[in-house]
């Protein structure tokens, strides 16, 4: 497989937040966020490789019943992420697979944890915005998710305009409120401090959850945390 990295942490957003979880982050993605905070496995990605029993071998090394397969867009291999899958379920890990929702495989999952991307991840580099911008939502891959899975649907919110698109994609696919996550858009505390209180409000008026991110506040904007 092409990843990135693997390390242990504490899970720093959505409703597993706090809990001690081993990461698993592949490498390369179909979309270029213009604020991606993992610019190693997009714009620039590493071309490390790994075979899925190795990654198997050092994800169990952490003794941690709780793992997080993240990206890049971990389900651009599906086929070793179904067998990876495949093998810590076996294990009895819980499995949760953080995606950017724009593609679908039947895999074993505790959890999917979505986090579709709105307007303002718009990138200023001209020959992807086309790309990104053709593919960031996928609405038929969201609801084949939210079907069969247990899902979280996760936002980074910049601005006011950002809660409007959040609504119309809960109202299409009649997400759940409870399932819907707002976190404030920001690569460091201080960017993240200045929307907190405002997003705060936003979500006890919508009944959306609200989330920190947690590993930026303990560890700052920092690889492997
Ligand atoms: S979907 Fe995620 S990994 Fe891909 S470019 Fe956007 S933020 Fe980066």
């Amino acid at each position: 497989m092409k990843y990135s990295e693997i390390f242990y942490t504490l899970q720093g957003e959505g409703k597993l937040i706090g809990i001690p979880s081993v990461f698993f982050r592949t490498s390369y993605c179909n979309l270029r966020c213009g604020w991606c905070d993992t610019p190693y496995t997009s714009w620039n990605p590493e071309n490390k490789q790994i075979s899925v029993a190795e990654a198997l071998k050092q994800i169990t090394q952490f003794k941690s019943k709780y793992v997080v397969i993240t990206g890049g867009e971990p389900f651009l291999q599906k086929d070793e992420l179904t067998e990876l899958c495949q093998q810590l379920a076996t294990n009895g890990h819980h499995i949760t697979i953080e995606t950017n929702a724009t593609i679908f495989a039947p895999v074993a999952a505790n959890l999917i944890s979505m986090s579709p991307k709105l307007s303002n991840s718009i990138p200023i580099d001209k020959q992807w915005q086309k790309i990104h911008e053709a593919g960031r939502i996928k609405l038929e891959v969201m609801s084949s998710f939210l079907k069969q899975y247990d899902c979280q649907v996760k936002f980074v919110i910049n601005s006011e305009r950002d809660i409007e698109e959040v609504q119309d994609l809960v109202n299409s696919l009649s997400i759940p409120t409870e399932s819907v996550v707002l976190m404030p858009q920001g690569i460091n505390s201080d960017e993240i401090k200045q929307r907190q209180h405002w997003l705060a409000e936003v979500c006890k008026k919508m009944k959306y959850r609200y989330s920190p991110r947690l590993h930026l506040s303990i560890w700052g904007d920092k690889r492997g945390t």
